[in-house]
């Protein structure tokens, strides 16, 4: 069995075709044939090996969608046929404590789909069967890539910061992961501000959910906005008046954290310490909250506008990826 893949063989380099032997299935594992690739800004990250962790020949994706083609002997909850999507992480110890209670995604032995292995601008992909989360019926194939990575990544927080209905939200960052954010949060039950640097994305932002917007382009546009959140998202990968945006926290508000900015945070104590508020990481999560996700998407109709390739003009994918100007997130579609 061979596996045709399109690899990068050195940093920052463009793409080629590559083919290689995946090896026998293990009992664990799945075999999935890919239908479609959605491109994540940490796909560009790793090719640039930004973080230090890439290994060349680097074959990126992972917002995989695809159809079981194989399961392994120990597999009975998947079967040949079924529709999965896989994201960033793709295999867990299932037995240490953040396993046991279901928290997988915080595992210490974790593997992700790109690290040390091949992900999805490829014919196949292989992981273990916990991490192929079945698609409902009602989210098309191209839409779903997003999803496991983008949509996960702005959901999975909502979850863990225990946002309700009525919570007044705030997305930063209207791009792949904000519009996601947006509509989310907006068909939770939540009131919610985007707030980008300029207004050039205010009716696209109007359409995904919001009710307001901020451009932080325009002066004191974040000090008259003093108090006004529970929760606010922020996704940029720059770097931001953190002190102004924690000052928009209400009491008990909480800031989290889901792009990487260029510099370390430096955030005043005070602000936080007067109001109780909370600054956090977050990242996507367990495969039952991707479940959890995928499952909402499909019945409330949240979407990602996407832009479609060809896999075998992945690198014009990548390139458009890399000029921040698609709107708002780039997929691959196999070609059989
Ligand atoms: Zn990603
Ligand atoms: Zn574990």
């Amino acid at each position: 069995m061979s596996v045709r893949a399109f690899a990068a063989k050195a940093v920052k380099s463009s793409f080629e075709p590559m083919t290689f032997d995946p090896g026998p299935l293990a009992d664990g594992d799945v075999h999935v044939r890919v239908t479609h690739c959605g491109i994540c800004h940490s796909d560009l990250s790793m090719l640039d090996n930004e973080w230090g962790i890439s290994q060349y020949p680097l074959v990126p994706g992972h917002e995989v969608v695809g159809v079981v083609e194989s399961v392994g002997r120990s597999v009975t909850h998947l079967r040949a046929g079924q529709r999965v999507g896989l994201g960033w992480q793709c295999g867990a110890c299932m037995r240490c404590e953040w396993c046991s209670r279901g928290r997988q995604h915080l595992c210490g032995t974790q593997a992700a789909t790109i690290v040390g292995r091949h992900g999805g601008f490829a014919t196949h992909v292989r992981a273990q069967a916990e991490f192929a989360v079945p698609i409902p019926d009602a989210i098309s194939s191209e839409l779903a890539g997003p999803l496991m990575c983008a949509g996960a990544t702005v959901f999975t927080p909502m979850l863990t910061h225990k946002v309700t209905a009525g919570d007044r939200c705030a997305v930063v960052g209207i791009g792949g992961l904000g519009h996601l954010a947006l509509q989310f949060l907006s068909k939770w039950g939540c009131p919610v501000t985007a707030i980008s640097s300029t207004r050039s994305k205010e009716a696209e932002a109007r359409a995904f959910g919001a009710s307001a917007f901020l451009a932080t382009s325009e002066p004191a546009a974040l000090a008259g906005a003093a108090n006004s959140f529970d929760y606010i998202i922020s996704t940029i990968s720059a770097d931001a008046d953190w002190n102004a945006l924690v000052n928009t926290l209400r009491p008990q508000g909480r800031l989290v954290i889901v792009g990487v900015p260029n510099s370390p945070l430096s955030i005043a104590a005070f602000p936080m310490i007067a109001s109780e508020r909370t600054v956090a990481g977050g990242r996507l999560g367990s495969p039952a909250d991707v479940t959890q996700m995928l499952d909402f998407a499909a019945r409330t109709g949240v979407r990602p506008m996407i832009e479609k390739f060809k896999m075998s003009d992945v690198n014009r994918a990548m390139d458009r990826l890399r000029s921040g100007q698609a709107r708002y997130r780039v997929v691959l579609e196999s070609e059989g």
